[in-house]
This record gives structure tokens, sequence and C-alpha cells, in this order.
């Protein structure tokens, strides 16, 4: 399997060199040059797989440069951490299943991925002898599953900037109680947008990135794609054991990288009917799917702020095939965004994405009301993330078929938002109180790149 990146300009690489690239040297994004397909006699053959043997059968389709027994080390240790024996168990409320994604040790759905790219990371970087410092900005759950992801590895640090005093108070303990040496914690007085512009300026700063061995982990990384592609596969096997109705799968987005890994399962042959993609006011996504209008708006704060996104960076993967895999359709498109601020598709290309999507958009007073409903209904406490995708599920998907919601963030996460709509906060888990109590590190820095690089400087190992 080689890679090749969405602009065209790089000659086909290793998956290695795919997960080192991170984003493709020509600003592309990193993809298969083919998607292996999975027969059907092949996908019974796997029904009664564990979690991380289902994962090593889908990932070595896409990895040959790893010995099988590497591979298979990396993927048992990374969910090995997971604190469920199924690591992403389904459970069936209210005519829906929700697929519980949120069992790893930062209690949201990036562990599944930020786990394995640690450990491949650390495995790599050794091979090669190389060190790597991982720099990130983060407004709460990629920051602290990449710290969690990395913790303690040989050749890796990691700095990760967030907003002082704006994450969950949550999200800022599982960053700041990680004491290991090689984890780097800096608040910034200051906004996540004053983190993510000082963060690009360092890797815009060539000679600093080179002398550094800076390296990022942002939702870009083919690897975290590949490692999210096996929960379709594993929620799909689970449902079709029990039913023999349509499978939906309806998705809070972001980014555009977990409802990705559910396209590439569809294309590799796993029977899914419609992609759910579900936005909250943050809709240019819904706004392409249903009315063609991909054009950028203004970020708004929402309950759910992992989708507080505008450019879904992952979305270019998916324009790379509606664009019948031209890299110039690609280069002119993102070229047309940055002048006019907006993407054109033809009616063709719009009755493909109808295919294979549907979507819309739920807004911030139906999100706690649907938390409310569906506590009141079934006694089961839904993030806010995870509300606008069942909320979702319940007003477009037909009742008679498999309606799969994905549960992006365990909601004692987000108690703050489930104590508004609720009035009480969900029960906390062991790990989220052993926080409290726990020594903390933090740098507390001005939002000033200097005084951040000087930091830097001074603490790279
Ligand atoms: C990151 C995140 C999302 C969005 O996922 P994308 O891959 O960016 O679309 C949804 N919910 C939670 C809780 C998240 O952390």
């Amino acid at each position: 399997m080689r890679y090749i990146s969405t602009r065209g300009g790089i000659t086909p690489i290793t998956f290695k060199d795919a997960v080192m690239m991170g984003l493709a040297s020509d600003g592309g994004l990193i993809l298969p040059q083919t998607y292996p397909t999975v027969s059907r006699d092949q996908l019974e053959s796997w029904r009664r797989l564990s979690y991380p043997e289902l994962a090593y059968e889908i990932i070595s389709l896409y990895v040959d440069d790893i010995p099988a027994s590497d591979l298979k080390n990396l993927i048992d240790n990374s969910y090995a951490t997971f604190s469920h024996p199924e690591v992403t168990p389904l459970v069936a409320k209210n005519g829906v299943y929700i697929l519980e994604l949120f069992h790893g040790v930062t209690l949201a759905f990036k562990d599944v991925a930020l786990q394995f790219l640690g450990n491949i990371f650390e495995y790599i970087l050794a091979e090669r002898n190389q060190i790597m410092n991982i720099i990130g900005a983060t407004s709460g759950d990629t920051g602290s599953a990449a710290i969690h992801g990395v913790r303690g590895k040989k050749g890796i640090s990691i700095f990760i900037l967030h907003p002082y005093g704006k994450t969950s108070a949550v999200q800022a303990l599982q960053m700041t109680s990680v004491t290991d040496v090689n984890v780097h914690n800096i608040a910034v007085r200051g906004t996540f947008d004053d983190c993510q512009d000082m963060v690009k300026e360092l890797f815009g700063d060539l000679d600093f990135k080179e002398k550094y061995s800076l390296g990022a982990v942002n939702s870009i990384n083919w690897a975290r794609v590949l490692a999210q592609v096996v929960y379709y596969f594993y929620a799909w096997l689970r449902v079709t054991d029990e039913a023999d109705a349509p499978v939906h799968f309806s998705v809070p987005t972001g980014n555009f990288g977990d409802i990705f890994a559910g396209y590439v399962s569809k294309c590799m042959g796993l029977p899914i009917d419609k992609l759910l993609l579900a936005t909250n006011e943050n809709n240019i996504l819904t706004r392409f799917i249903n009315a063609s209008d991909y054009s950028l708006g203004e970020v708004v704060s929402t309950v759910s702020p992992s989708m507080d996104i505008q450019i879904a960076s992952n979305f270019e993967r998916y324009l790379f095939h509606l664009f019948a895999e031209r890299p110039d359709r690609v280069i002119e498109a993102f070229a047309e965004l940055k002048e006019y601020g907006r993407i054109l598709c033809t009616p063709d290309e719009m009755a493909i994405v109808r295919k294979d999507f549907c979507s819309v958009s739920i807004n911030q007073t139906d999100t706690l009301q649907a938390i409310r409903d569906f506590y009141s209904e079934t006694g089961y406490i839904l993030d806010p993330h995870t509300a606008v995708g069942v909320k979702a599920a319940l007003e477009l998907l037909p009742s008679n078929s498999s309606r799969i919601c994905l549960a992006t963030a365990h909601p004692a996460k987000f108690s703050e938002t489930v104590e508004q709509s609720l009035g009480f906060q969900a029960p906390v888990p062991e790990s989220v109180k052993a926080l409290y109590g726990k020594p903390t590190r933090c740098e507390i820095l001005p939002a000033d790149l200097d005084k951040v690089r000087n930091f830097l400087v001074a603490h790279i190992g």
C-alpha cells in the first residue's frame, strides 16, 4: 500500500512515511492510493473477533511496512488502556444504538486514535533513531488525548497550549495532572485562537521547525483516520448480528475526521446506508450537503465546543474523491475558497454527495432539550456532542432501520452543560474523581510568541 497527496505533489510513500509526514509536504492531505475492499464472506468471518483482533485485520490492510507481530503489539497496547472490555461497546436505547467511544483515558473518542498514534510514533522514532517535539494548541479534547497518547514515550516530548481558564475543569485537569517529564502544559492568558496562531507561527518558521524536530498530532494524520475506521466495522458486526435492517450512522461532526472514517468504511464495502452528518450552529457542512452552500461563516461558541469549527480540516480528503481524484480540481477549489470564501460543486457532484450523506444542524436549545428528553425516556445521560447526533438520528433516520449514534464523549466531561440541561450532574467516574487532588504541573504564560518560544527552547530535550 502506498500513499499519495490530495494535491498531487508527492511521489507515493509508505505507511510509516505517511504517518511521519502528517500533512503532505505539498500542503495536501495524505490518502491511500486505493481502498482495499472487504468481501461479505470476509466480513462474516470477523464476527467473533475482539476489538483489538478486528483492529489488526483492518489496519493491516493498510500497513505493509511493519512486521505483523509488531503491529499486533502496537494495537494491543493501544486498546489495553480502555476501561471497557469491548473497547467501544454498543447500548440499545429508545430505538437507537449508542456506540460508546468514550472509554479511553480522557473520556472522549479521540483516545481511540491518539493511543494508537502515540504508540506508532514511538515505534517509528526508535527504529529511525529520531526524536520528535510535538507542539499543539487545544480547546480541550485533542490536547488531553494527545498528552495521554504520548506520556512517558521514548523519543517524544509534547508541548500543548490551552487557553487559561477557558477549558472545562475536567479537561484542564486531564492535561495538567500529567507530570511525566516529557509532557509540558502551557496555559496561555488568551483565547484558543491566540494559542493556535502561535503554534502556526512556530511551524511557519522552517528553520526552527527543522532545528527542533517539531511534529504535530492534529486530526489530519492518516493513522488517526485509520484507527477510527475500526469501530464502524465493529458496530456494524454487532448490530447486524441482531437484525437485518439497513444500517445508518449518525456522527456529531466538527473537523470531518470521524465521519470521513465512516466514508472510508463504506468505500471498503461495509454495507452502510447513509452517513448522517450532524452539526451544531457551526453548520457549514450541513449547508453544503442540503443546499450546495459551502461558504465560510463566523465560528459560534456552543455547548458542544469540540464541534465549533468552520474549516473542517479533513474535508479536503472527501473533496478529492468527489472531484474524481483530480488534484487540479482540489487545488482550484481551495484557491476559490481563499479568494471568495466558498467552494462550488456541480449538480452531478451534489447528487453523489447526497447518495452517501444526509445532514441536519441542531441548535443549542434543541441539544439541551434532547439531553432532557433522552434522560426522561431512558435514564441514559448524553453528553452535548452525542446529543446533537442522537437528536439528528431521531429526526432524520427511519425508525425501522438500525441507527447507530456515535457517542463521542462521556457526559462527566461536560458536566457544566449536563447540569444546565438536567439540573444535576452526571455521575462522575472514578478516574475523574481521582484527578482532584493529584499534583499538577502547568506553565502560565502571556499570549506572547517570544515568551512561548523561549519556554520551548529551554525545555526541549
Ligand atoms: C473532536 C470531537 C468531535 C468532532 O469530531 P471530528 O472528527 O472533528 O468531526 C465531536 N465530539 C467530541 C466530543 C470531540 O472531541
